[in-house]
């Protein structure tokens, strides 16, 4: 059993992805900042504010940098690190708790940020650990809902690795929830997508679960 906790070292740098289609997209300038800003100008503008007052000024340029930083993600595959595979005999659980990560709630554009835990029964294939960090960093950097990442991640594992099983567990805090409408700070969204022996055996799952909500013993 490999388990392992992430330092979340800093996943999103400036580390080139390979591959065709991420190379062709991965330009941060497929991101058109004039158009972000003439439209941040527009919502200042909308709620009464002065676009030109000194404060403001900048403002539109600087939400336009944070919008290509906060959905780089759409513009790279993060099928490409599951790419480098290496052939081993191992065939127990390998988990990785707490990656956190920060994505962007489509529906009212505020952030949402917890922890990914991501397990696999290797069948055969084995991937550096750090690729699983990475591939939640690339699939929370989009406009997402929680549900629907989850899933991404687990088949994302289930298609590239042909694992046995597969184990994605979420859970993040939405702002939408916590500054705005309902309002209920400190509430936790927590979504699970289970594929394989994880999905088929009752004991399995069982195990996986209990590997996941069990604390940390660094
Ligand atoms: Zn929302």
């Amino acid at each position: 059993m490999t388990i392992a906790s992430s330092d979340n070292t800093q996943t999103s740098g400036n580390s080139k992805p390979g591959g065709d289609k991420a190379e062709a997209t991965a330009d941060p300038l497929m991101v058109d900042h004039p158009r972000i800003e003439r439209a941040v100008r527009e919502i200042l503008a909308a709620v009464g504010e002065d676009p030109n007052r000194e404060g403001l000024l900048e403002t539109p340029a600087r939400v336009a940098r944070m919008y290509a930083e906060m959905f780089s993600g759409l513009h790279r595959d993060p099928r490409i690190h599951l790419q480098k595979v290496f052939t081993e005999k191992y065939d127990e659980v390998v988990l990785i708790k707490d990656i956190t990560f920060c994505s962007m709630c489509e529906h009212h554009l505020l952030p949402f940020s917890g922890r990914a835990h991501v397990g696999y029964l290797p069948e055969g294939k084995v991937v550096g650990l750090s690729k699983l960090a990475r591939v939640v960093e690339e699939v929370a950097r989009r406009p997402q809902v929680q549900e629907r990442m989850t899933e991404h991640i687990a088949e994302l594992i289930e298609q590239e690795l042909g694992a046995r099983g597969v184990a994605v567990v979420l859970e993040a805090s939405h702002s939408c929830m916590t500054i705005r409408g309902i309002r209920k700070p400190g509430s936790l969204c927590l979504t699970s997508a289970m594929r394989g022996v994880f999905r088929d055996n009752l004991s399995s799952r069982a195990e996986i679960l209990g590997l996941i909500v069990g604390r940390n013993t660094p």
